[in-house]
């Protein structure tokens, strides 16, 4: 036995054995993203029948930016789902227990016919083998395929993360991403400032992000609008290590408005809403202000949306918030 499968996803587990054995671990801390908390008991059970003795993080875990503080008296800590951010310092062993999903539809004829000159390829890390299986099965048919490589925060040429698209190819005539939902295209083509066009290998369909940057933007725009006049203004820091911001604190200094710090461990709508501030700008994971705006009742401006709103840059300077 070698993999595990998982839902539609399959991991190495071997691979992991044999990096704890190397470090002669005897105690694991085992953290999973929330949709696959149910299935720990599978890896767990693995893990037991190998002598470790396991513990599970039962906090939150939404990337592998959000690795616990500490592991108490685990020997190393396991992430489940999620890839190394390579420039993340983390202080202790870990072993990152990626997931693939293996579901595979070849794409129908039509599909090939929205494909022009060169095209970039992204995936997410579930879908990362099925971006090099478009690759493989482009170049078969004489398309010219281009793949980039990110910055530090980035494991995998050609992976995305919702916070970086480094991996971006402006050039390329056709934007390509491969997987399922759109939290990735749409960051992807806000980031590009440009159409992607989506295959989903599991169902084997195809569409385009289309209007959705354009909209997302007319919701940002107004957003920073009604920001112009706001007084008390909450500055959002995160505690997780890999969505922490400081060093950008110092551009929200300004004569006319107060600027209000809080760390925050779940930036959620309770802890954030209660403070009541006329808006608040987000250093923590960029998506909050992005998707998760509509739950809040508080404004939430991205960093450079409130130097935007406060004349200190330029409508035509915004950009797509990200970390590097
Ligand atoms: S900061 Fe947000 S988008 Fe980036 S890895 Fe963490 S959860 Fe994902």
């Amino acid at each position: 036995m070698s993999k595990k499968k998982i839902g539609e996803f399959e991991i190495d587990i071997d691979k992991a054995l044999s990096k704890i054995n190397d470090i002669c671990a005897e105690k694991v801390l085992l953290q999973l993203p929330d949709g696959l908390k149910r299935s720990s008991g599978k890896i767990i059970k693995v893990l037991e029948e190998n002598d470790l003795e396991v513990k599970l993080w039962g906090s939150t875990c939404y990337g592998a930016c959000d690795l616990p503080d500490h592991i108490g008296d685990a020997d190393l800590l396991i992430h489940v789902g999620h890839s190394e951010i390579p420039n993340l310092n983390v202080g202790y062993p870990v072993i990152y227990l990626e997931c693939r999903s293996k579901i595979w539809n070849p794409p129908p004829e039509e599909f090939f016919e929205k494909l022009k000159g060169k095209v970039a390829l992204y995936s997410s890390i579930q879908h990362l083998d099925h971006m090099y299986k478009m690759e493989e099965l482009l170049e078969e048919k004489g398309f010219e395929t281009v793949i980039g490589e990110g910055d530090q925060r980035i494991k995998y040429p050609g992976q995305v993360l919702g916070c970086n698209y480094s991996t971006k190819v402006p050039d390329a005539d056709t934007q390509l991403y491969i997987g399922t939902g759109k939290f990735h295209p749409i960051g992807l083509s806000l980031s590009l400032e440009r159409d992607v066009l989506i295959y989903n290998p599991v169902t084997g369909g195809f569409t385009t992000t289309g209007d959705k940057r354009d909209r997302l933007l007319r919701k940002r725009f107004a957003i920073i609008n009604a920001a112009e006049d706001a007084q008390r203004i909450g500055v959002i820091i995160s505690q997780k290590r890999g969505q922490r911001r400081e060093d950008i604190l110092d551009k929200f200094k300004g004569d006319d408005y107060d600027i209000i710090v809080a760390e925050f461990d779940e930036v959620v709508p309770k802890l954030v809403d209660d403070f009541q501030w006329d808006c608040a700008v987000n250093t923590a994971c960029p998506r909050i202000a992005l998707d998760d705006n509509e739950i809040f009742r508080t404004r939430i401006l991205t960093p450079l949306e409130f130097l935007i709103s406060k004349k200190k840059k330029d409508w035509k300077d915004w950009e797509m918030d990200e970390i590097h």
